[in-house]
């Protein structure tokens, strides 16, 4: 008889993971994550490690949640599935009623999907339909911002343009006219000119050519992926309004800042903006199973009203569309944020983190800070005065995160770029062990680079 192979051994021999450089991660012993507490992920040998990035970004109030597994639980006696191909349900109904409760004002229903790609990507077909239906088919372009992120569908990459991630399918894409994200580094007194350059760069594109544009997407408030990139003050309400003033529609994408992650329930509220259409995803069910939200005004959603055999029904869905366990989870979640200060405890969070993110600041490969709520990116640089990157072969951002595991903490980087974006329960204590984790090995960086030689076949960047 064959002996029991390792967890780790089936992985290396059968999966293939998201976003990995596979010949990197075949040839280390990866981290199995056997159990979760709180804010703890907990490997085989019983370790906990601070869960420093939310399960990539959607963890909300932490693992293992009473009430939420109680929800689950409750929904899995009666059906884990049923579709919303023809007939209704429960769960998908409540939770659609909520979701309108807590959306910003003038959103009126809600289309589920899985992911925050296919929520985005529902958004621009919306967008393209809804003109076409109401005789204006021409409108069918999108404006984007450079370096934005909203997923790795086609739709969703076409219109985000991530140029690190997506490459290779460039041929595939569509044409979207990329608007400049506001060049912003934090100054208050920069902040006028940065936002008023970003909005002058889009009202060109669309005095240009809106009578073409279905829609522009943002990430209001702040760009996850493109490294945590805050906004300045006035840019998402200057960009309703130009918006509104060209007659294109808004898609907010809030993937990754909704459900409480700015301090907010959403970003658009920082503003008092209302979108067309809001991309909802990650954070919807705090963190448990794959559900996605498009919420759309009542006007959107008339527009696809009429006679079957006018053609104006939206035909799109997915098999797993509103999937009853996850509808369940989303709705206790949202309890969870009613019944509880949570919001209020993110915004006092947020601001002792801020302290804390000070001093790191003032080190010799920390080249800026960024922090909007519990979002923050830290970027590593070579040089602090002339703001010169590593050598990407390097991996430094990876490497830090690599040797963050020996204190506890699980932290992942874009490049260089260190993402902290915790379960929104997270305690300042254990903040302040991420933090202190980080200064300790971001001050090592120094020593290393000093003595080692990067050569071609050293890119590990065990440094
Ligand atoms: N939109 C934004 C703003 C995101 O940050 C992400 C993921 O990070 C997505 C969309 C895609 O979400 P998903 O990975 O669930 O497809």
């Amino acid at each position: 008889m064959q002996p029991p192979r390792s967890i780790s051994d089936l992985d290396r021999q059968y999966l293939w993971h998201p976003f990995t450089h596979q010949a990197l991660w075949t040839a280390a012993e990866p981290l199995v994550i056997a159990a979760a507490e709180g804010v703890y992920l907990i490997d085989e040998q019983g370790r906990r490690y601070i869960d420093g990035i939310a399960s990539m970004w959607c963890n909300v109030h932490g693992h293992r949640v009473p009430e939420i597994d109680a929800a689950i639980t409750r929904q899995l006696g009666r059906v884990a599935h049923t579709t919303l191909l023809g007939l209704a349900s429960e769960p998908a109904a409540l939770l659609a009623e909520k979701l309108i409760s807590v959306a910003p004002p003038g959103l009126a229903k809600v289309f589920y999907s899985d992911s925050g790609a296919t929520a985005t990507e529902i958004a621009f077909k919306m967008a393209a339909q809804y003109w076409h239906n109401r005789g204006r088919p021409e409108k069918c372009e999108f404006v984007g911002l450079t370096e934005a992120y909203h997923g790795d569908t086609v739709g969703a990459m076409s219109v985000g343009m991530t140029s690190a991630f997506h490459k290779p399918y460039m041929p595939l894409l569509f044409k979207v006219h990329y608007s400049p994200a506001p060049e912003w580094t934090g100054d208050d007194a920069a902040a006028a000119d940065a936002c008023a350059a970003a909005l002058r760069a889009m009202d060109a594109i669309l005095r240009a050519h809106a009578a073409r544009i279905a829609a522009v997407c943002i990430e209001p408030h702040v760009m996850g992926a493109a490294g945590i990139r805050v906004q300045p003050p006035g840019f998402v309400w200057g960009v309703r309004d130009l918006a509104t003033r060209h007659d294109v529609m808004l898609i907010c994408d809030e993937v990754a800042t909704g459900f409480g992650r700015t301090g907010r329930m959403f970003a658009c509220e920082i503003e008092g903006i209302t979108p067309d259409l809001l991309c909802l995803g990650k954070g919807i069910t705090g963190g448990y199973l794959p559900l996605a939200a498009t919420l759309a005004k009542q006007s959107v959603y008339d527009a696809f009203l009429g006679a079957p055999w006018e053609g104006k029904t939206f035909f799109h869905g997915h098999t797993y569309t509103g999937n009853p366990l996850a509808c369940a989870a989303a709705a206790a979640s949202l309890e969870l944020f009613a019944s509880s200060d949570l919001l209020a405890r993110v915004q006092a969070t947020a601001r002792s983190l801020a302290e804390m993110l000070r001093p790191l600041k003032g080190l010799a490969h920390v080249g800026d800070v960024r922090q909007a709520g519990l979002m923050v990116g830290i970027d590593l640089v070579a040089d602090r005065a002339s703001l010169s990157r590593f050598d990407p072969r390097l991996r430094v951002g990876a490497a830090v995160c690599d040797r963050l595991r020996r204190h506890g903490v699980i932290l992942r980087p874009l490049g260089d770029t260190i993402v902290l974006m915790p379960p929104l329960v997270i305690t300042v204590d254990q903040l302040a062990t991420i933090v202190n984790a980080l200064r300790h090995e971001i001050t090592l960086i120094d020593q290393a680079a000093a003595v080692r030689h990067v050569g071609d076949e050293q890119v590990a960047g065990d440094f």
